[in-house]
């Protein structure tokens, strides 16, 4: 049987806008001492905007974009939104699915579009050459992720887009050091000098970038092979992995990949960062009822 204290937490946590599955999970939130938090859609807004445009010898700003939009068109990653919006702000038809289109988790998209192959994504997924490599540094050096376009296997632009840190993400890092997380880490796919930037505007030291899915999970493991609890905040697709073997998964419920809000112990229905400590110290009062 349930014990009633454990019903009352999870009734009121729900009240509170947070949807905890299941009830083990609070025995386990009042034991957790590390939080790892994704970047891009989570300490983030997941809402960027696209800031500039480079184009290489032979392609204009609206080439270069139009090419990204249409593959960025089957994505369903927030950085798409801002790449097909701009194009079709400047009257650049993009059809609503591309012929062909494959997600790449953590690095981008590859699509068909009029039988060219156009891959979008970070340079790992076009690979390194000069312009590309020089492209993007400049880009990350203006605070900029970017997001290189390449066209049948070259690199021929790149795109600079930026993201706001949401509300209250300095306050989540604070408040989450005064119920006694002792470490707060930040997990990203995008670039070291991008996610550095993002770290030091919340006030979070330790910083792991350029990391797979798999890459996210194995920060997890670690910390727990170390003997910590761990907590993972994420909202893609490309969190699930972590958010499934962390010791508690939570999901950026309203905003996030249905994958994440499945794969997660808790979901956040409104994408409050506020919530999480909340409800991780509503666990801990509620397993300090219980014993
Ligand atoms: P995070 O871990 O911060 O949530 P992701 O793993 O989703 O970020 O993405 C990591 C990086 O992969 C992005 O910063 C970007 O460079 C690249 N990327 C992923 N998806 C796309 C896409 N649809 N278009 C362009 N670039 C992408
Ligand atoms: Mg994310």
């Amino acid at each position: 049987s349930v014990p009633v204290a454990l019903v009352a937490g999870i009734g009121r946590a729900a009240r509170d806008g947070v949807l905890i599955k299941g009830g083990e999970f609070l025995e386990t939130a009042a034991r957790i001492d590390v939080v790892a938090l994704d970047k891009t859609g989570t300490i983030t807004r997941g809402e960027p905007e696209l800031i500039s445009i480079l184009a290489r010898d032979g392609f204009s700003d609206d080439e270069v974009l139009s090419w990204a939009a249409r593959a960025e068109a089957g994505s369903g990653h927030p950085l798409a939104v801002p790449v097909v919006a701009a194009a079709r702000d400047r009257g650049l038809a993009v059809p609503a699915v591309p012929d062909d289109v494959r997600t790449v988790p953590g690095h981008g998209v590859v699509a068909t579009v009029d039988s060219r192959e156009v891959a979008v994504g970070n340079l790992a997924l076009v690979g390194h050459e000069p312009w590309a490599d020089q492209a993007a540094d400049e880009l990350s050096a203006a605070g900029l992720t970017p997001l290189l376009l390449a066209l049948d296997g070259t690199v021929v632009g790149a795109l600079g887009v930026a993201d706001t840190i949401r509300d209250g993400a300095r306050e989540l890092v604070e408040e989450l050091r005064a119920i006694g997380v002792k470490r707060v880490l930040m997990l990203t796919g995008d670039n070291q000098q991008v996610a550095d930037a993002i770290a030091r505007q919340v006030g979070i030291d330790e910083v792991r970038a350029s990391l797979l899915p798999d890459d996210k999970l194995a920060v997890i493991t670690d910390l727990q092979s170390q003997g910590h609890s761990v907590a993972m905040v994420g909202d893609g697709v490309n969190d699930a992995p972590a958010l499934a073997v962390a010791d508690v998964g939570i999901a950026m419920g309203a905003a996030g990949s249905p994958v994440a809000v499945e794969t997660a112990d808790i979901a956040l229905m409104a994408s409050r960062l506020d919530r999480i400590p909340h409800a991780l110290g509503l666990a801990k009062r509620t397993v300090g009822v219980m014993r």
